[in-house]
């Protein structure tokens, strides 16, 4: 029996299906993630835009060319959001939403509408994944109620693995990277662990450990002193900004100013010189003014971002935001373009500070990825290598190398 587990959406979604799939082969299922022929067919849906949710319910007709006899199961925030949209759909058997994934198993042989809430962390099988990297699903939900999201409707309230699993199945999995996931990792709590108490657990697992995306008010100096003390965390933060604005980012509900932001940075360039700063900004949130985009323009430039993510803002039903007055779609799309340009001026800023210096890189199938987040592509290198490499030149979206020595 062949089972094939599509996914949309962010890189939680992905560990999640990866989860699912571990759980289907050992089940006896001959899995796969690409689109194509199946007895059994898994959708893992996205509703962070309404093109998602589009892509989403848009992908059961293709299964259904490929087998129209085949049972869909939906999972997912875009059926979370509107399970009935999905469950109408011919072939679909049974939808699980955001927050029951890990009852999947449980619920095989059922069908029907599962809505009943999970309050508690939804275990999922170890996620299948590759001895380099492992991303681990350490939290899930959120209660932070950014005015233009719909997160926390759909994947409910903050809840966390427990710590004593987490470092169990890093050192199960036995990858040279673990990166660990979740929506928002910085409310992590177990007992009285919280994400800096992890990285200390952590730090006894031979492996590197990256963050997923960090909210500001966790980098506090006791944080950084912790990962330091971790000796295993690579210095990449990945905080989201969403915009420049104080006015902005008050009408999103962000909870800190663009000073305590850039402060925030400052932080972390003092404790870690290299570190590599990532952000998401959103373009076109409605009450931006030109005066507000630019000063999103201004901090890529000020804070020394080594990549930015752009969004154009997408209204959620149900969200706050989306009450608002949505700004024209041409004036979204000349933001995006410049703020695009920016982003790709303060990315190649950043990698040429590292030209010509030494720095170490984990290779996987195609290039590979420095501590610090550089993308490097290198003669002779191969997936699961750990190596020392020279940065000569930019190239596509990160540096051309060459290896100095191989680390065992
Ligand atoms: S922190 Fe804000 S943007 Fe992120 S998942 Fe929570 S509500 Fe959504």
């Amino acid at each position: 029996m062949k089972a094939c587990v599509f996914t949309l959406g962010c890189k939680m979604n992905e560990v999640e299906s990866a989860s699912l799939m571990r759980g289907l082969e050992a089940r006896g299922f001959e899995v796969t993630d690409e689109l194509g022929y199946a007895d059994l067919y898994l959708l893992n849906t996205c509703a962070v835009t309404a093109e998602a949710e589009r892509k989403s319910r848009q992908a059961i007709g293709r299964m259904r060319r490929y087998n129209a006899l085949a049972p869909v199961v939906v999972l997912g925030c875009a059926a979370e959001r509107d399970a009935e949209a999905f469950f109408k759909r011919e072939g679909v058997t049974l939808v699980l939403g955001a927050q029951n994934k890990g009852r999947f198993f449980d619920l095989m042989e059922k069908r029907g509408i599962f809505r009943e809430a999970e309050c508690g962390f939804s275990e999922l099988p170890p996620p299948k994944q590759t001895k380099t990297r492992a991303f681990l699903r350490i939290q899930d939900g959120c209660d932070r109620f950014c005015s233009y999201c719909v997160i926390p409707y759909l994947r409910g309230r903050t809840r966390s693995q427990r710590a004593e699993r987490v470092v169990e199945e890093a050192k199960r999995c036995g990858a040279k990277e673990i990166v660990l996931t979740g929506i928002d990792i910085s409310s992590y709590r177990d007992g009285g662990t919280d994400l800096g108490g992890l990285l200390l657990r952590l730090g006894e697992v031979p492996a590197r450990v990256r963050l997923g995306s960090l909210e500001e008010g966790i980098v506090t100096d006791e944080f950084l002193a912790q990962m330091k003390a971790a000796g295993n965390t690579v210095p990449h933060f990945h905080l989201s900004l969403q915009s420049g604005s104080d006015a902005v980012l008050k009408k999103m509900n962000r909870r800190y100013t663009c000073a305590e932001y850039l402060d925030c940075c400052r932080r972390i360039y003092a404790n870690f010189p290299d570190a590599a700063i990532t952000t998401d900004i959103i373009v076109g949130f409605p009450t931006e003014t030109e005066e507000d985009f630019e000063a999103s323009l201004s901090i890529v430039a000020e804070a020394g971002f080594a990549r930015v993510h752009c969004f154009p803002f997408s209204p959620r039903p149900g969200t706050v935001a989306a009450k608002w007055e949505d700004l024209p779609a041409s004036v979204k799309r000349g933001r995006m373009e410049r703020l695009i340009e920016a982003a790709h001026a303060a990315e190649r800023a950043y990698i040429g500070r590292f030209l010509g210096r030494e720095l170490t890189v984990l290779f996987e199938e195609d290039g590979g990825y420095t501590e610090n987040y550089i993308r490097v592509y290198a003669e002779g290198a191969r997936e699961g290598m750990l190596a020392r490499v020279k940065l000569l030149k930019t190239e596509k979206d990160g540096a051309r190398a060459e290896i100095s020595e191989e680390i065992i």
